[in-house]
């Protein structure tokens, strides 16, 4: 598969697009800007790849919205050489958005078809994490901790406390928070039992669960 003047000016679209909603960050409209989402995606989609949508990926998953993707980046302010742990690799668009920022990638897929495909892929197409794992996210990643960063990208019914612990002091945790609609929420860790909460409002994710496969 290939990327084309053709994609690379839709992507360019997608990036207007998301300028035009309010995202600002620079380094996160030119990961945007760059990434080749198309090849993240289904071939039944491929002519949607461009459109600020989320679409269906294996294991009845989905790559998130644009916006979603954009909008979670830049509440986390990365900067260059941050530790940064996901939640949910999924197709791997997030990673690779955040190997971009410069960050230390370690991610965490439950879903064993989605973590062998994309395990393969993101190195195929030059994305080198740390560390993708299957597992469970609710758990973390307590051996690489702490990170400067933690952002989840499914649904998680309630915070769980091993990500708050996994955080550094002066980290932040993106995690959308709740069952039907989530509140996308942000915690920033002032000290050891200290966190700050900001709540910046309603986004739809897939489930986070707690059983693997
Ligand atoms: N970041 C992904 C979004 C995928 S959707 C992307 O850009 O494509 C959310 C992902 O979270 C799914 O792949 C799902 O399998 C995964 N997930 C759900 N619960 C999980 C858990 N407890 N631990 C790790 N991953 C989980």
């Amino acid at each position: 598969m290939k990327d084309t003047f053709k994609h690379q000016g839709m992507r360019q679209q997608l990036v207007e697009t998301l300028i035009n909603k309010g995202i600002k960050d620079k380094g996160v409209l030119k990961a945007i800007g760059k990434i080749p989402r198309h090849l993240f995606m289904d071939s039944g989609f491929i002519d949607h790849a461009y459109q600020d949508k989320a679409f269906p990926i294996a294991a009845d998953q989905t790559i998130s919205q644009p916006y979603t993707v954009a909008f979670q980046s830049e509440l986390l302010q990365i900067e260059p050489g941050h530790k940064v742990l996901e939640i949910g690799t999924g197709s791997g668009y997030q990673t690779a958005v955040l190997l971009e920022l410069g960050a230390r990638v370690y991610s965490i897929e439950r879903q064993q078809e989605l973590f062998k495909k994309t395990s393969k892929f993101l190195p195929k197409i030059g994305y080198r994490a740390k560390s993708l794992i299957f597992g469970d996210g609710y758990k973390g990643m307590p051996v690489e901790a702490p990170f400067q960063s933690i952002i989840v990208t499914a649904g998680a019914p309630f915070v769980p406390n091993p990500l708050l612990s996994q955080l550094a002091i002066g980290g932040r945790l993106v995690i959308p928070v709740g069952d039907d609609v989530q509140v996308m929420t942000l915690f920033i860790r002032k000290g050891p039992k200290d966190f700050e909460k900001h709540e910046f409002g309603d986004f739809r994710f897939v489930p986070m669960l707690e059983d693997k496969n």
